[in-house]
């Protein structure tokens, strides 16, 4: 049977669909994504399959390195520096700091042309507000979020706002917070339209909301009511699913002062705007997008590699040149934690991983150096290709990228979006360079 590029070819004999491509991510978190949009900007067919992950919890900002050798980074790029001196076997400092930089600029572009605005990455890192009212270093923020980073650098006079039946974000607790380094803060609770009884609200549901007109007029009328001499206006992140920037003008329009987005806890709307933008920008650029779906089973064979998976329809199959393992940790499934070991889920790859199960934690929960079994995961080499139990590459289509990689502690760090963009980046350069070769 003859396959076309991203094409689905009938197999008479079988209930089953095929398709042909050059790519498969395997993944659909921040790495996944991130490969797909740097392999279709060098113009490689790709197939994505994966169901939601990590990506629908994060804050929306973007970290490079906000943490290194016992100190709070303002200097991601520094940091890097510091890391490669007391980590070079860190994902991070395996990469040249010059397409770290480019994988940020490609990404970050890539998001605002697609409809999710978000700041170039800069010199500096942001300290960048999180729900509970505390600072967190990170390179690259939403649109929306930057003005309530700038108003507290100079102590902007600002109203915070939460809402009634808003479980996670409480305009008082971000002011009693915040308040020592920004004095000039104030807090109002204000309920959303038609949910004046006192239920309980969720952000996504208001996000949608307020991509209606006549919602977003009466929501600004509200905020209008409690501004007092306000020059700004912080709210929880709800300020659309899609398009997001276009709703955050409109609102800054109603209301006249700036208004800025925080983000609120996990599952939240930052994340789920990503996915689902992705989820409609791609395909239409081409890519084969296996939505809210697991590979099952990899096989991997003379001259390809192949997929098998399941969805609604029946059976599917991918043959593909290459393939980017981008399944992350214990969240999302890449790796399982059972009672002899760390194991890599989807073909049992070698995971670098303590020598007992007695060593995964420390005695002290809060212990400044972490828990060893978080810097678990797989191990690759220079051209982010997994190693066999024999030290050498599984196989030279297949590349791993995204915190599935060993040697880092991302939350502690603070690199999680640094290690997905930067090693996908340099997996899809790898998986360019092996298809230019055949
Ligand atoms: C609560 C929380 C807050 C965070 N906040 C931040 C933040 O502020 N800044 C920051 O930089 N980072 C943050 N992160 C981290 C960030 O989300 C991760 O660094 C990033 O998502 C890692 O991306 P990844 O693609 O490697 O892994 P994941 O996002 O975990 O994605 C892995 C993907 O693989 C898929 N998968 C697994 N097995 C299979 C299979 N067999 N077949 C197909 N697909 C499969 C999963 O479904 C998932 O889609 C946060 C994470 C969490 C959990």
């Amino acid at each position: 049977m003859s396959l076309k590029k991203g094409v689905p070819t009938a197999d008479m004999g079988r209930d089953e669909r095929h398709y042909s491509t050059e790519l498969a991510v395997i993944g659909s978190g921040l790495a996944g994504f991130a490969a797909s949009v740097f392999a279709l900007s060098r113009g490689i067919t790709c197939a994505q399959v994966g169901n939601t992950g990590a990506v629908a919890y994060t804050t929306g900002y973007f970290d490079l390195l906000g943490y290194c050798q016992d100190q709070w980074l303002d200097d991601p790029w520094r940091g890097l520096e510091l890391l490669r001196e007391s980590e070079p076997h860190h994902p991070l400092s395996r990469i040249d700091r010059k397409e770290i930089r480019a994988a940020f600029d490609q990404f970050t572009v890539a998001l605002t042309e697609m409809g999710v605005g978000y700041t170039a990455p800069a010199d500096r890192n942001h300290f960048a507000l999180t729900p509970a009212g505390t600072v967190k270093p990170t390179l690259s923020v939403p649109e929306t979020m930057l003005s309530g980073i700038e108003a507290r650098k100079v102590n902007a006079r600002t109203l915070v706002i939460d809402i009634l039946g808003l479980q996670g974000f409480s305009a008082k607790e971000f002011v009693a917070n915040m308040r020592s380094s920004w004095p000039q803060l104030s807090a109002a609770k204000l309920s959303f339209p038609d949910m004046e009884s006192g239920g309980q609200v969720f952000p996504e549901v208001m996000a949608r909301a307020l991509e209606v007109s006549s919602n977003r007029e009466r929501f600004a009328e509200r905020i209008k009511a409690v501004l007092g001499d306000a020059q700004l206006v912080g709210m929880p992140a709800i300020m659309g699913v899609h398009h997001p920037d276009r709703v955050h003008a409109e609102l800054q329009r109603l209301v006249g002062v700036p208004l800025f987005e925080i983000p609120t806890m996990p599952p939240a709307v930052p994340g789920i705007r990503l996915r689902e933008m992705f989820e409609q920008a791609f395909p239409a650029k081409g890519l084969t997008l296996v939505p809210q779906q697991k590979v099952k089973r990899l096989e991997l064979e003379a001259g390809r590699v192949m997929l098998y998976l399941r969805d609604s329809f029946g059976e599917m199959v991918i043959e593909s040149k290459t393939a980017i393992l981008a399944t992350g940790r214990f969240l999302s499934g890449g790796l399982k934690a059972e009672r002899v070991g760390v194991r890599e889920a989807l073909m049992g790859i070698p995971v670098i991983q303590p020598g007992s199960r007695a060593d995964w934690y420390r005695q002290d929960y809060f212990d400044p150096l972490g828990h060893p079994v978080n810097r678990s995961g797989v191990e690759v080499d220079s051209r982010f290709r997994p190693l066999g139990p024999d030290g050498e590459p599984v196989s030279d289509r297949l590349f791993a990228a995204g915190i599935l990689l060993a040697h880092q502690d991302w939350v502690r760090q603070r690199c999680g979006a640094g290690v997905a963009i930067a090693s996908a980046y340099k997996a899809v350069e790898a998986a360019a360079r092996l298809l230019q070769e055949q």
